[in-house]
C-alpha cells in the first residue's frame, strides 16, 4: 500500500456492523459486560475507546510501528514516553527542542530526577560525547525548529544500539507522510498532532507510534495509569484530519519551494533556513531520509523594527504560534516561542530579532508572494 492509500485506508476504516464508511464516535465510558470480568474487548475508555482505538491503529500502520497511541495533547505524549524512565536516567536531547519539550524537562521532569543533557544533535559526535553511564535515551527533532536543523538518524540509530538506549524522534515537522523515523532506527515516534496532522487549527492532540511490543505493553500501561488520554470527538476529528494529509503536504511543499524561491531574490532577505535548499547544512541527510522538505521555513530580514513592520503589513499570514494548518502562519520567534531563552543565547543560536518563521498553507501560491511582496515592500 502506498503513503496516501494508507492515510485513506489505514488504520481501521469505517463500521462493520452498519457499514458507515467512517469510524464513528464512540461518546461512551464504560462498556456493558457479559459476566463479570468477561467484556468484548472495552471495559472503561480510559483504558481503551473504538474512536481512540481506530486513531491509534491508523498512526501504528503510517509508521510503521507495532503499536499506536492517541494523548490529549503533543506535550501529554512527550510526558507519558518520559513516564518510561525512572529517576536518576538520563536523556540526551536536541538543543534546540520545542519550547514546551524544554520547560518540562528542565522545570518538571527534573523534580523527579530525570537529567537531560541539551546538544546539537545536527553532528553525532556531540551525542556520542554526552553518553554516560546512566544515559537511557537520546531523544531529537529533526528538523528543528525554527532553523530546520538536520539530525542524522541512522547514525543516531547506529550509535542508540551500540549503547543500549532508545531512540525517540518527535517526528511533527515532517509527519509520517513525509518521514517515518522508526523505519530508519528510531523506537518511539511522537507528533504533535495539533499541527498537521489534524491539519486545519482545531484539535490539539499528541499520537505516538513504538517499533516494540515491549515498549507498547510499557506505554499502554503509563498511558492507562496516567490519563492522558484523546476523547473520541478528538479522535475522529484527527483520523479526517490525516486523511488528507497527502494531498495536504504535497501542495504545502510544492507553496514553499515557490515562495523560497521568491525570498531567495529578495534585496531584504539576508538568510533562508529551509532544508530543500540545497546549501542548508543537513539537506543531504534530510534528503536521504525523508521524501520532502516540508512547508517550515524561517528567514531573516536584518533587525527586529524590520521583522515587526512586515508582520503588520501581512494580510495572508496569520500571527500566530502553533504551525501545520491550512492557513499561513507568521511568527518572530524571538519575540514569541523563543522569548524566554537569553538574546545573547538566542543570537549564538542564529534566533536573532529579525528572524521570521512561516508555516506555510494552502492558500493560492501568488496570493502569498504578493503579500509577502507588499509587506517587504513597506519596509523602510
Ligand atoms: C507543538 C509541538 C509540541 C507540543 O504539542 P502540543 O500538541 O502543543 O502539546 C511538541 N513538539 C513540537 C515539535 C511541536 O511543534
Amino acid at each position: 500500500m502506498r503513503k496516501k492509500t494508507r492515510l485513506i485506508h489505514g488504520g481501521i476504516s469505517g463500521d462493520p456492523s452498519t457499514g458507515a464508511v467512517t469510524v464513528p464516535i464512540y461518546q461512551v465510558s464504560t462498556y456493558k459486560q457479559d459476566g463479570a470480568g468477561n467484556h468484548r474487548g472495552y471495559e472503561y475508555s480510559r483504558t481503551g475507546n473504538p474512536t481512540r482505538h481506530a486513531l491509534e491503529e491508523l498512526i501504528k500502520d503510517l509508521e510503521g510501528g507495532v503499536r499506536g497511541f492517541a494523548f490529549s495533547s503533543g506535550m501529554s505524549a512527550i510526558t507519558s514516553i518520559f513516564m518510561l524512565f525512572s529517576a536518576g536516567d538520563h536523556i540526551v536531547m536536541t538543543d534546540d527542542v520545542y519550547g514546551g519539550t524544554y520547560r518540562l524537562t528542565a522545570r518538571v521532569m527534573n523534580r523527579f530526577q530525570l537529567d537531560v543533557s541539551f546538544v546539537d544533535t545536527s553532528s553525532v559526535e556531540n551525542i556520542q560525547k554526552a553518553i554516560r553511564p546512566e544515559t537511557k535515551a537520546i531523544y531529537v527533532e529533526t528538523p528543528t525548529n525554527p532553523l530546520l536543523k538536520i539530525t542524522d538518524l541512522r547514525k543516531a540509530a547506529d550509535l542508540a544500539r551500540k549503547h543500549n538506549l532508545l531512540l525517540i524522534v518527535d517526528n511533527t515537522f515532517s509527519t509520517p507522510y513525509w518521514q517515518n523515523p522508526l523505519e530508519n532506527g528510531a523506537d518511539i515516534v511522537v507528533h504533535s498532532a495539533t499541527k498537521y496532522l489534524g491539519g486545519h487549527s482545531d484539535v490539539v492532540a499528541g499520537l505516538v507510534a513504538v517499533k516494540d511490543q515491549k515498549i507498547g505493553e510499557d506505554l499502554h500501561f503509563i498511558q492507562n495509569s496516567t490519563g492522558g488520554i484523546l476523547g473520541p470527538q478528538d479522535s475522529y476529528y484527527l483520523i479526517r484530519g490525516i486523511r488528507t494529509l497527502g494531498v495536504r503536504m504535497e501542495e504545502i511543499e510544492s507553496n514553499t519551494r515557490e515562495l523560497v524561491e521568491f525570498l531567495q531574490h529578495h534585496p531584504l532577505v539576508n538568510k533562508i533556513y529551509y532544508p530543500g535548499l540545497r546549501e542548508h547544512p543537513g539537506h543531504d541527510v534530510h534528503a536521504s531520509q525523508a521524501k520532502g522538505f516540508g512547508g517550515m521555513l524561517s528567514f531573516d530580514v536584518g533587525n527586529g523594527e524590520r521583522a515587526e513592520q512586515v508582520l503588520k503589513k501581512v494580510r495572508y499570514f496569520t500571527l500566530a504560534e502553533s504551525l501545520g494548518a491550512v492557513e499561513s502562519l507568521i511568527s518572530v520567534p524571538a519575540k514569541m516561542t523563543h522569548a524566554s531563552i537569553p538574546k545573547e543565547r538566542r543570537e549564538e543560536l542564529g534566533i536573532t530579532d529579525g528572524l521570521i518563521r512561516l508555516s506555510v498553507g494552502l492558500e493560492d501560491i501568488r496570493d502569498l508572494i504578493e503579500d509577502l511582496e507588499q509587506a517587504l515592500h513597506s519596509v523602510s
